[in-house]
């Protein structure tokens, strides 16, 4: 399978996905089709509920299931929408958790599809190695702190 090819299956897995959505509230419907690099496709579709912020996306969705059966590396997600919509900023640091070179389709309703990266969607991100030690700025510029100082 050609890349391209992948890339139009996981579009129609996506579209496929989008039917079982479950969105009674926001009546927007939301599939996705996520390509682990071990070759097994994970699924997903939004879950809303009645308590609003219990709602899950499309991509969250697909994104616990994989990890949950052991997959962490991945090639692509393909998100299919009514319109086309690119991932909400949650789904956006979801997916940059497990690398932020993941290819992301963004399809409509048609099929028709775009091709984009998470770099481009959520540049300059936070993850994990923001958390060791050091930081970032090392040898840039600073302000003095004033610690030890009376203020
Ligand atoms: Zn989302």
């Amino acid at each position: 399978m050609t890349e391209q090819q992948l890339w139009e299956h996981l579009v129609r897995l996506a579209l496929e996905a989008r039917e079982r959505a479950y969105a009674p509230y926001s009546g927007y419907k939301v599939g996705a089709a996520l390509a682990g690099k071990s070759g097994r496709i994970y699924t997903g579709c939004n879950v809303e509920n009645a308590v609003y912020p219990l709602s899950t996306c499309a991509e969250r969705t697909a994104i616990v299931k994989a990890v949950s059966e052991g997959e962490r590396e991945f090639l692509a997600i393909a998100v299919a929408t009514e319109n086309g919509a690119t991932p909400c900023g949650a789904c956006r640091q979801m997916m940059r958790e497990f690398g932020a070179e993941m290819t992301v389709l963004l399809a409509d309703a048609q099929g028709h599809y775009r091709q984009t990266t998470l770099t481009a969607l959520l540049p300059d991100s936070f993850s994990a190695s923001d958390l060791e030690a050091g930081g970032r700025y090392r040898g840039s510029s600073h302000v003095e702190t004033g610690h030890g100082g009376q203020s």
